[in-house]
């Protein structure tokens, strides 16, 4: 845990979150300022700050955080409909929160590709 990281504090419970999922690796949370009907993060529990953090050792991780995004999705019920998964990386890639998230999108037709 990092004493400064929001995301540490949402896991450990110090900062309230409507959370839809937790497991020993992962926790999942509505996103505060969502950008989609469902927009979901899934995080993982112990602080990673970015992608360029990740060592070989978090590649079991890394899958179950997508594998926890599809189940989430078909909790959600969009993962007929579809959804968008994402993660930024960096200031060109608009990560604001310097702990690794997988965004989960849905609910409504993705207006935009990329960009
Ligand atoms: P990113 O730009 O990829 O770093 O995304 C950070 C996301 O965290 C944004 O979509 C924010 O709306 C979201 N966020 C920030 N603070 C909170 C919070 N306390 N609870 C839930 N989501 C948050």
């Amino acid at each position: 845990m990092s004493n400064d990281c929001i995301f540490c504090k949402i896991i450990a419970g110090e900062i309230p979150s409507t959370q839809v999922y937790q497991d020993e690796q992962v926790t999942a949370f509505r996103d505060i300022n969502p950008a989609a009907p469902t927009h979901i993060l899934i995080v993982p529990n112990k602080h990673i700050a970015s992608v360029n953090d990740l060592v070989p050792k978090d590649e079991i991780l890394v899958g179950h955080l997508f594998t926890v995004a599809r189940k989430i999705a078909t909790q959600e019920g969009i993962a007929t409909s579809g959804y968008r998964l994402i993660i930024n990386h960096g200031p060109d890639g608009g990560q604001e929160v310097y702990h690794l998230h997988l965004h989960l999108l849905g609910g409504q037709k993705m207006r935009h590709k990329m960009g």
